[in-house]
């Protein structure tokens, strides 16, 4: 007997178990609303950095753990392979204002939890896109390593900004135990295939003492909970939402303590926020032209959409 072709999206997708927590029940909190053609080629294009794609997918809540993920979702492998091959000048246009975000950032983190280039000089960046973080903490004099699946990404922050970027996922590398001070997820844990195995790698490269930071959409954030569906963090990219609570108990699970979270304050241009804006209604696309035109689309526009920070210490 000849096997039957499977239908493309069958092809495409696979059915997960919950990422906290393993649990294989769940409800349906929106189903999938696919476009009619969506081949591979359309989904490569999806899994970029900066895709602005709305969510597509199926958004379900895990029946014991309440834990909000995409499930089915894209294939493991291909949003693997498309985020090892991406390209993306638009996402490194904004790394200036990304920088000074970071920098900012930094500094706070370092007052509050008191540590200094002198006391915790070793930083490991996990998803380090373009490099503008590990650049904002070599400026403050930290000194670090970024991991990133992009080569090209890597290439670019190695060329522009002179940093040790390795292209590749946190597995991949051969780090010793302990080795960093400070480990952290920028705009990343939202995006990654396997929480936990993440964390957990984290956990072993941390020194005993070391620091945990993460950002993340929030998902019970006053912000997301006015704008509903059209919250710009319901990405396709996007395979998971926490909630302090859901991320408070993956870092738990993982052998983590959460220390503080607070909101997280993001500066890009104010031209770039409004297309990106665009996707949600017509009318941001009417206010990005307005921009361009009163010759204000590159000043820095500082905003909070409800992404928040969390700072953790091995438990
Ligand atoms: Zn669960």
């Amino acid at each position: 007997m000849i096997a039957q072709p499977l239908p493309p999206l069958e092809r495409i997708t696979e059915q997960v178990r919950c990422p906290l927590c393993d649990t294989a029940e769940f409800c349906v909190v929106s189903p999938a609303n696919y476009p009619e053609e969506l081949g591979e080629e359309n989904l490569l294009r999806v899994y970029s950095s900066s895709s602005d794609h709305l969510l597509m997918d199926q958004l379900v809540a895990c029946q014991s753990c309440n834990l909000l993920y995409l499930n089915p979702r894209v294939r493991s492998e291909i949003i693997l392979d498309s985020y090892r091959s991406a390209v993306d000048p638009t996402f490194v246009q904004q790394n200036a204002l990304r920088i000074r975000t970071f920098r900012r950032s930094l500094r706070t983190l370092m007052r509050r939890q008191r540590f200094s280039p002198v006391t915790a000089p070793r930083i490991l960046d996990v998803g380090c896109a373009g490099g503008a973080f590990l650049k904002a903490a070599t400026d403050l004099g930290f000194s670090g390593v970024g991991v990133e699946p992009s080569a090209w990404l890597c290439e670019y922050g190695r060329k522009e900004f002179g940093l040790d970027l390795r292209a590749g996922t946190l597995a991949e590398q051969k780090f010793s135990a302990g080795e960093f001070d400070l480990v952290t997820l920028w705009d990343v844990i939202e995006h990654l295939l396997d929480p936990r195995a993440v964390l957990g790698d984290i956990r072993r490269l941390l020194r005993d003492t070391g620091l945990l930071v993460v950002n993340f959409p929030n998902h019970a954030s006053l912000v997301r909970r006015l704008l509903r569906r059209n919250w710009p963090f319901f990405l396709s990219v996007h395979l998971t939402y926490f909630t302090p609570q859901t991320i408070s108990l993956l870092l738990e699970r993982c052998g983590f303590h959460t220390l503080e979270i607070r909101p997280y304050w993001q500066t890009l241009e104010l031209g770039y926020a409004l297309k990106r804006a665009s996707a949600y209604g017509s009318v941001w696309g009417q206010f990005e032209k307005l921009s361009r035109r009163l010759n204000v689309s590159a000043l820095p526009f500082t905003y909070n959409m409800g992404q928040s920070m969390l700072v953790a210490r091995k438990s």
